[in-house]
């Protein structure tokens, strides 16, 4: 016998243009890393760090710099 199994699904009335997906994923970016200003140095570093260019944190130095 003849089976009929038709499956319906919701199907989307007209094709999602180029513009509208793009407007649509402009709030899926990653968010920009936070930086804060080294005490020390003035130098923009990451936060929760020590500070790369002078080796200091929280305005303490907290690692000898190595100089060559
Ligand atoms: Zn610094």
């Amino acid at each position: 016998m003849m089976k009929l199994d038709i499956q319906l699904f919701a199907v989307p009335f007209r094709k999602v243009s180029k513009t509208r997906k793009r407007m649509r994923r402009s709030h899926n970016a990653m968010e920009v890393p936070g930086m804060t200003k080294c005490p020390k140095c003035g130098e923009m570093i990451k936060p929760h760090r020590v500070c790369p260019n002078c080796g200091s944190y929280k305005g303490k130095v907290e690692v000898a710099k190595e100089e060559k």
